[in-house]
């Protein structure tokens, strides 16, 4: 018998290749996540989830599906992922770091760039035949990049990855985080800092910190006020990272220059969300690791994950570890 595994959407064709050499694949092939109901319903008789970071994979979910042993997520949060909870029930969790970990910095860059120098805004002016002047001496003035400040909230894999960039750009970048990286302050010449110095001294604000309780709403009103008001803040970490109502007074008011937002409090943001109306925000729909090649290495890789796990052997992208000593490996092995 193959263990049977359900994928909850439509997924790049590589994943599913591979699954289905080793599962019985249950395959809902539509873009759009499934609702509740069906999620609850489709996890019943499966030994194994693939999921992605919209369907919530909580303790209902896990006591739902009595045979479940792995949940595969083809992201790198895991903030939907009730994943105690799903460790205690030794339910094994594998995730996809590093692989986006170089295109969401980019697109990271690329809203700081966006943002600071009003492409989008420049863009819609042409756009809407607004463009009068060929060119005047203080038109459409923004704010250089390079050779600014730039502060970077979690110095883990994408975090990193942004201050190498940053480097390119001739920026002084500091950073705040739970852990000193004395090997990358040695290796880039990053600072460290204390949140609320580096709130203070920073041009630019990029975030990568995971969504936790402890994240939720580390940048509210108080932590607004504190940059400076010609600051950019990028967030491309998760939405609720940022209190967003703080964020759009802070814009509207203008404590801080801008902002360029990947993600949301509510995704898909709604159409009348007060940050649509803002000029000096440029909005991205989470996007982040939106390229062919890395979401074909993101699927595959959580994908074998998945497959790795039912073989009984140790995936390098499993997140609970700890799982091992809830249930052994040798007691998962279906292939
Ligand atoms: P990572 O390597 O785990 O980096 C996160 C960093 O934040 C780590 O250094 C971590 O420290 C630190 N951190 C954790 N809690 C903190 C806190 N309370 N205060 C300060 N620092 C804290 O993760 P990553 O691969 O860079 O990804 C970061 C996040 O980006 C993901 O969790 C995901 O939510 C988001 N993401 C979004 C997109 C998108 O499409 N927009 C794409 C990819 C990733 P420790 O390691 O010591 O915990």
């Amino acid at each position: 018998m193959k263990p049977v595994v359900y994928v909850t959407r439509t997924i790049p064709e590589v994943a599913l290749t591979l699954l289905r050499q080793y599962c019985e694949v249950i395959y809902r092939d539509e873009m759009a996540p499934p609702s509740r109901e069906e999620l609850l319903k489709n996890v019943l008789n499966v030994d194994a989830i693939y999921c992605t970071l919209n369907e919530k994979i909580d303790r209902e979910v896990v006591d739902a599906s009595p045979r479940l042993k792995v949940v595969g997520t083809m992201s790198v949060g895991v903030d939907h992922i009730e994943v105690e909870y799903a460790t205690s029930r030794g339910v094994y969790v594998v995730y996809t770091p590093g692989v986006l970990t170089e295109t969401t910095a980019d697109l990271a860059f690329a809203l700081m760039l966006a943002t600071a120098r009003r492409v989008v805004e420049g863009d819609r002016m042409i756009r809407e035949g607004k463009w009068k002047l060929a060119w005047a001496p203080t038109m459409m003035l923004g704010y250089d990049v390079h050779g600014k400040t730039l502060g970077i909230i979690g110095l883990g894999r994408i975090g990193v990855a942004v201050a190498r960039r940053a480097k390119g750009f001739n920026m002084k970048v500091y950073y705040y985080d739970v852990n000193r990286r004395k090997d990358i302050e040695d290796e880039l010449g990053v600072q460290y800092l204390e949140l609320q110095n580096l709130l203070k001294i920073s041009d630019f604000i990029s975030i990568h910190v995971p969504l936790t309780p402890e994240t939720r709403h580390l940048i509210g009103e108080k932590e607004l006020r504190m940059m400076k008001p010609t600051a950019i803040v990028v967030n491309t970490s998760r939405g609720p990272v940022i209190d967003e109502k703080a964020l759009v007074k802070a814009l509207r008011e203008g404590w801080i220059a801008g902002a360029g937002l990947d993600v949301f409090e509510m995704e898909p943001l709604p159409p009348d969300s007060p940050l649509v109306d803002l000029p000096n925000v440029v909005l991205t729909p989470h996007i982040g690791s939106a390229s062919y090649d890395t979401r074909n290495m993101m699927a595959q890789y959580a994908a074998e994950g998945i497959i790795k796990v039912l073989k009984g052997e140790e995936p390098e992208n499993l997140y609970n570890r700890d799982v091992v000593k809830i249930r052994p490996l040798h007691l998962v092995k279906m292939v």
